[in-house]
C-alpha cells in the first residue's frame, strides 16, 4: 500500500487531496497545527477509508517538524509522497513597502521554510522512488505580471518555486522527484467564495503527480496535469 503525508490537511484543498488519495488507495497521514480541526478531518475521513491517521505537526516550527519525523522513524514508517500544501495568506499583506520584515518573514517561514523543514526531515523516511509535491501559486510566477496583490504571499511561492527546483536537482540521486502544482484559483477559507475553481479541481493536479503521472517527470511545475512556466 502506498503511503502520503499531507501537511495544512484539516480542510480546503489539502483535506480535498486526502480524501482523493484514499479513495485511490493510499495510507493518508493528514498533518495539521491545530488538534482539534485535525481530529474532526480524520473523522471526516474514516467514512471513506480505514487508512487515515492524523499527526500533529505545525510546519512553521522546528520543533514539531522534528517530533513529527521521529515518531515515523519510531514506528519504522516509510513514505512513497510528501505533499506540501500548509500555506497562509494573511489579510494585512497588501503592501511590501508597509509590511515590515518580520511580516514578511512570518509568511515566508510557513509557504517556503515550511516544505524546506518537512522535506528535510522526512527525506530520510522516503522510499525510492518518491514524489514531493510542494503546493505553489500562479502568484509565484516569474512570467506573469504582478497582480498587485498579496505581495508577500506572491514573494514566498516564488521562493517555494526555486526550492522545488533545486531539491529536485539534489534527490535525483535518491529516486525521488520533487515538482510544484498551481492549483488555480480554487473556493477554500484562502481562495474565498469568487474563486471559479473546486477543491476537487484544485486537488486533481497534486492527485496525478502522486499517483499516475510519470516518475521522470521532476523539477517541473504543473497546472491543470500540464507544465507551465515558472
Ligand atoms: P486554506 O483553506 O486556508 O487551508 C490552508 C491549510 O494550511 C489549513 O489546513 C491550515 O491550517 C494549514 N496551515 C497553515 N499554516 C500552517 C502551519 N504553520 N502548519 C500546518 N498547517 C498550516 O487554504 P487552501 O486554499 O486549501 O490552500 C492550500 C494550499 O494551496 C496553500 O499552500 C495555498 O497557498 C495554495 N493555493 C491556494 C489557492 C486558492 O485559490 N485557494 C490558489 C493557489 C495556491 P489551519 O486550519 O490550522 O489554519
Amino acid at each position: 500500500m502506498k503511503s502520503v503525508l499531507i501537511t495544512g490537511a484539516n480542510k480546503g484543498i489539502g483535506f480535498e487531496t486526502a480524501r482523493q488519495l484514499a479513495l485511490k488507495g493510499f495510507y493518508v497521514f493528514i498533518t495539521g497545527r491545530d488538534e482539534a480541526k485535525l481530529s474532526a478531518a480524520l473523522d471526516k475521513l474514516k467514512n471513506e477509508s480505514a487508512y487515515v491517521e492524523s499527526i500533529l505537526m505545525d510546519v512553521s516550527k522546528d520543533e514539531s517538524v522534528i517530533n513529527a519525523a521521529e515518531l515515523f522513524t519510531e514506528r519504522k514508517v516509510q513514505l512513497d509522497v510528501i505533499i506540501n500544501n500548509a500555506g497562509i495568506l494573511l489579510k494585512e499583506d497588501r503592501s511590501l513597502l508597509q509590511n515590515d520584515l518580520d511580516f514578511l518573514q512570518a509568511v515566508i517561514n510557513t509557504n517556503s521554510y515550511g516544505a524546506v523543514r518537512v522535506i528535510q526531515a522526512f527525506t530520510p523516511l522516503m522510499k525510492n522512488p518518491g514524489r514531493i509535491i510542494n503546493i505553489s501559486s500562479g502568484g509565484g510566477s516569474m512570467t506573469d505580471p504582478v497582480g498587485g496583490w498579496s505581495p508577500a504571499y506572491c514573494v514566498s511561492k516564488t521562493l517555494l518555486n526555486s526550492f522545488t527546483r533545486h531539491f529536485a536537482y539534489e534527490l535525483s540521486g535518491r529516486g525521488i522527484s520533487v515538482n510544484a502544482v498551481c492549483p488555480g484559483w480554487v473556493k477554500t477559507d484562502m481562495g474565498g467564495k469568487s474563486a471559479p475553481r473546486s477543491v476537487e479541481q484544485g486537488a486533481e493536479t497534486q492527485v496525478w503527480l502522486a499517483s499516475d503521472a510519470p516518475h521522470k517527470l521532476t523539477g517541473k511545475i504543473f497546472r491543470d496535469k500540464s507544465e507551465i512556466k515558472w
